[in-house]
C-alpha cells in the first residue's frame, strides 16, 4: 500500500449533519517507528490465532537524499524507515458487505461499524474477493471471515478505545467520533491534510492517513 499522490485524496469533507456517529481512525506516519506494539495489541485483544493478524505495518523507504536522518544524525545512512498501516478501511460503502449472500458481513447498526457475524459466515470468500484492500482473511482458528471492526466488541462494547489505539506509544493512532465536532479525532482532522487510500472506487475510507512531511525539499 503506497501514500502518495496516486490513489488518495484530500479529506476535508464529512457529514457533519448527521446524528449518528462516523468512527474514523487516524494513522500518522510522521509519528509511527515501527515498533509492532499495535499488532501485538490487537492479537491479543482479539484472540487471534498465531500468525494472523488484522493489520500488518508495511515498510517504505523514507530516505531523503542529502537530507539528515532524524535517527542517527547521518546524511546517506539510509536508516530512516516510514511504515504504512494497512488494515480494515472501514468503508462507508463497504463491497464485502454488498457482496456477502447471509449477512454475516455487516454494518453494526448503532456504530456503522463494519463487522462480523460470525455464525452466520458460510466461509464462501466472496467479502475476501471483494475487498479491494486485501484487508480480509479467513480466521484459521474459527474458519470464519475476518477485519479490523475498530474492536467493536473487544474494546469498544467495554467504553474503552481500540487495542492497537491504546498501546501505541508514539500517539501515532487517532480513534473517534468524526461526527462529533468537538472531539479530538475532528478538530484534529480540521487542521491537518490527511488522505484516504483508493478512495476513487467510491468506498469512502474512515481510515484516514498523515503522510509523512517532507520538509526542505
Ligand atoms: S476495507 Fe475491505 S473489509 Fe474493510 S470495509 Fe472496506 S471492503 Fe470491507
Ligand atoms: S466468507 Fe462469510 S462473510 Fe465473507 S461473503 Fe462469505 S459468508 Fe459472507
Ligand atoms: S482497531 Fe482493534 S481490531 Fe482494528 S487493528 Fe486496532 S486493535 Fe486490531
Amino acid at each position: 500500500m503506497i501514500l502518495g499522490p496516486l490513489g488518495c485524496s484530500s479529506v476535508k469533507e464529512e457529514n457533519a449533519n448527521s446524528n449518528k456517529p462516523h468512527y474514523v481512525m487516524v494513522f500518522d506516519q510522521n509519528k509511527c517507528v515501527g515498533c509492532g506494539d499495535c499488532k501485538v495489541a490487537c492479537n491479543t485483544a482479539n484472540n487471534l490465532p498465531e500468525g494472523q493478524s488484522r493489520l500488518l505495518l508495511e515498510q517504505q523507504s523514507g530516505h531523503v537524499e542529502g537530507q539528515k536522518c532524524p535517527h542517527c544524525g547521518k546524511t546517506d545512512c539510509g536508516c530512516e524507515r516510514k511504515y504504512v498501516r494497512v488494515s480494515c478501511q472501514q468503508c462507508k460503502n463497504a463491497p464485502c458487505v454488498s457482496v456477502c449472500p447471509t449477512g454475516a458481513a455487516h454494518r453494526d447498526p448503532t456504530t456503522g461499524i463494519v463487522t462480523m457475524d460470525a455464525s452466520k459466515c458460510a466461509g464462501c470468500k466472496y467479502c475476501i474477493a471483494a475487498c479491494p484492500y486485501n484487508a480480509r482473511y479467513i480466521n484459521e482458528a474459527t474458519d470464519v471471515a475476518d477485519n479490523c471492526d475498530f474492536c467493536l466488541n473487544s474494546k469498544l462494547a467495554k467504553g474503552e478505545l481500540p487495542a492497537c489505539v491504546q498501546q501505541c506509544r508514539y500517539d501515532a493512532l487517532i480513534f473517534g467520533d468524526i461526527n462529533d465536532p468537538n472531539s479530538y479525532v475532528s478538530r484534529l482532522l480540521a487542521v491537518k491534510d490527511s488522505v484516504r487510500i483508493k478512495s476513487h472506487f467510491g468506498t469512502e475510507p474512515s481510515l484516514r492517513y498523515i503522510p509523512v512531511v517532507k520538509l526542505g525539499v
